[in-house]
């Protein structure tokens, strides 16, 4: 007898739409017939500098013991992490990408009966992993396209207002993927100090090595005081370790104990491990990433506003830009000229393209192809 999968999925999983990532390099080179080595991708928040070489090398070592299983643990990357953060080993969940430790929050945490409230237009994968959850999702008003700083950002009093007896978790993209737009110290904390202690306040720092905003709070510092907070981290972003996946959490060793206890045996790989060790280390790297990505997201948004388009003001390393028509085509017509950049329609905003920013070069390109694209 035939049977539709659909019908037996979980009533969380059969609404959700698959997360979309950023159109390969490969694919549109298959596609539309190009020279993979002629396309830009700059679709996916990576960076444009490659990984650091110090870390290039350590997984290219650690590829020597990969008929071992990695260490479980991960205790020489946590021990690593402790040190930098100054906190205790113990106060560490590694994950394979942040996206991993995210859904383990939403595992530990939501359920039926329970909910989490997000912002509009926030990261796509904290509706994912709470309706996988079986939990509801309350989506709270964003602000308004309007917002002397924050248009389309995240309103925390609103999402403190959706904040209920059954809430169990609030995720705060700090800066939020895709707009780019951030919260300052002083909203965070009275926030923190706002909402009940039966929830779990997740602060996504994936993006928070870019910021240079004097008021940009790192979250880590309240962790002592609000012991339902846990922070997360990724090495995707400034490390440019995304294709080796490993993200982590910072909370209360209670916390993260809980974690742990639902964290998938070897979740990160020992090539990822060494690698981020590495990383971590590469101090010079990572200030030299910073700096060029503050360069490009000026020059990017000073482009677009040459073009007479209204880029989101972003602190991140990625700008969404309103091209003033239905963003689709103009995607579309981006592609062509072997241009990758990412429609955001799916995050309710059919208007913006999102653009990593990339290199002086690719940067330069983009915005050509942009001003030929929107001419057409
Ligand atoms: N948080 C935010 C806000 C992101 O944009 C991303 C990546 N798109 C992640 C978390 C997850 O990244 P990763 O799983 O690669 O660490």
């Amino acid at each position: 007898m035939a049977c539709d999968p659909a019908e037996l999925a979980v009533p969380g999983v059969r609404g959700l739409a698959p997360y979309e990532p950023g159109k390969p390099i490969e694919t549109l080179a298959r596609e539309h017939g190009l020279e993979p080595a002629g396309i830009i991708k700059l679709a996916s928040n990576e960076n444009p500098r490659g990984p650091s070489p110090q870390a290039l090398s350590a997984a290219r070592e650690a590829l020597d013991g990969v008929h071992r299983y990695p260490d479980g643990a991960g205790t020489g990357l946590r021990e690593h992490l402790a040190a930098r953060h100054s906190v205790e080993s113990a106060a560490i969940t590694l994950g394979n990408g942040s996206n991993d430790v995210l859904d383990m929050i939403a595992r530990t945490f939501l359920g039926p009966g329970r909910n989490a409230v997000f912002s509009r237009h926030a990261f796509a994968v904290y509706p994912i992993s709470t309706r996988v959850a079986g939990a509801a999702a309350r989506v709270a008003p964003a602000c308004p396209a309007d917002h002397p700083e924050a248009p389309y950002g995240h309103d925390l009093d609103a999402m403190a207002a959706l904040v209920d007896a059954d809430t169990r978790v609030v995720f705060i993209a700090n800066p939020n993927n895709p707009t780019g737009t951030w919260v300052e110290r002083a909203a965070v904390e009275r926030f923190l100090e706002t909402v009940p202690q039966h929830v779990i306040v997740v602060l996504d720092e994936a993006y928070s090595e870019y910021v240079r905003e004097p008021e940009f709070p790192n979250g880590i510092c309240w962790l002592s005081r609000f012991p339902n907070l846990v922070v997360t981290h990724t090495f995707s972003k400034i490390h440019g370790l995304a294709g080796l996946r490993c993200g982590y959490a910072i909370s209360s060793p209670a916390m993260a104990d809980l974690l742990n206890r639902v964290r998938h045996p070897f979740n990160v790989n020992s090539t990822a491990l060494a690698a981020a060790e590495a990383a971590l280390s590469d101090e010079a790297f990572i200030v030299e990433s910073a700096r060029i990505n503050a360069e490009g997201l000026a020059r990017l948004e000073a482009g677009f506003r040459e073009l007479g388009l209204a880029p989101i003001p972003s602190v991140a390393n990625f700008v969404s830009v309103d091209v003033g028509r239905p963003a689709g085509p103009v995607y579309e017509a981006l592609l062509t000229e072997g241009v990758i950049v990412r429609p955001v329609g799916g995050y309710e905003l059919p208007q913006h393209l999102r653009v990593t920013v990339g290199t002086e070069t690719e940067n330069a390109r983009v915005l050509d192809a942009l001003a030929r694209v929107l001419a057409l």
